[in-house]
């Protein structure tokens, strides 16, 4: 299989993350299958990826954690050049209207969706940026449907988090666009994952699954192949993009 780099996805070891990195190994990536709690889960992923033919590691890394980006991008540079990054971890909190939301959750919203990724695409831009010596690359941003929606009544800070990451994924592609970097994003309407239930509500794709143009929520594989297309050399003008892979739920009039 012709390798493509390193490829990195954090929070990989379920979700949407996890299918991105199935996809990766499969395409010919070098695949780091970051994790924060789930060492198990990641273990299984690399384990899936190798079955395969393919290259994959899990490395632990709290995102929201300044020491532990620099470390697992380091760690990531021991297995080839980087080329691929995908901002994928990230989190929800119980549903709660805004003047019930206190200054812990909030700092811990931003910190992990925003910072996190912020600070994970700067150690790739610093990597893949021509003007640096490097040989270009790609990054996607998972962001949310719920950066259209502002998800009231439910998690306003968790939308807001998405709505920097769009900006984020606007202006930093501007900024690298001569440098051999593209930067794009995702934004996923309601899909089977436990984020849901990490954020207390179990049954939300169940309940919400008949109100959706489609009449069902989305599955992680159907993101992460939206995700290893614009990542991928089918995207090379494809810079600032956002996709949205939400069976029709983020569209406004
Ligand atoms: P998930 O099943 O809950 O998985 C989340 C992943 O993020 C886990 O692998 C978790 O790691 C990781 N993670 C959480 N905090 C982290 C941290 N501080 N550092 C490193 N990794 C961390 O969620 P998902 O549904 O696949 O969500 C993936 C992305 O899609 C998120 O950015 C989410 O906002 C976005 N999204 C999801 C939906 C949806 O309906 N599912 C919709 C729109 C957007 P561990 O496994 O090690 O705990």
């Amino acid at each position: 299989m012709e390798s493509k780099g390193v490829m990195i996805v954090t929070g990989s070891a379920r979700g949407i993350g996890a299918a991105t990195a199935l996809r990766a190994g499969q395409a010919g990536y070098h695949v780091v299958v970051n994790y924060v709690t789930k060492r198990e889960a990641a273990e299984r992923v690399v384990e899936a990826i190798m079955s395969e033919g393919g290259k994959a590691n899990a490395v632990q890394a709290d995102i929201g954690s300044e020491d532990e980006v620099l470390a697992l991008f380091e760690a990531a540079d021991r297995f080839g050049q980087l080329t691929a990054l995908v901002n994928n971890a990230g989190i929800v909190d119980q549903a709660a209207r805004v003047d019930a939301m206190d200054w812990a959750r909030l700092e811990r919203m931003m910190r992990i969706n925003v910072i996190g990724t912020v600070a994970c695409s700067r150690e790739a831009v610093k990597r893949m940026s021509t003007r640096k010596g490097g040989k270009g690359g790609a990054i996607v941003n998972v962001s949310s449907a719920a950066a259209k929606l502002g998800a009231p009544a439910l998690y306003v800070d968790y939308a807001a988090s998405k709505g920097a990451i769009d900006t984020f994924t606007v202006g930093l592609a501007r900024e690298v666009a001569d440098e051999g970097i593209r930067v794009t994003a995702v934004r996923p309407g309601i899909i089977e994952t436990e984020i849901h239930a990490s954020g207390g509500q179990p049954e939300r794709v169940a309940q919400m699954a008949s109100q959706l143009p489609m009449k069902r929520a989305g599955t992680a594989d159907e993101v992460a192949r939206a995700i290893l297309w614009l990542a991928s050399d089918e995207a090379s003008y494809s810079t600032g993009a956002i996709l949205d892979v939400s069976g029709g739920r983020s569209i406004l009039p």
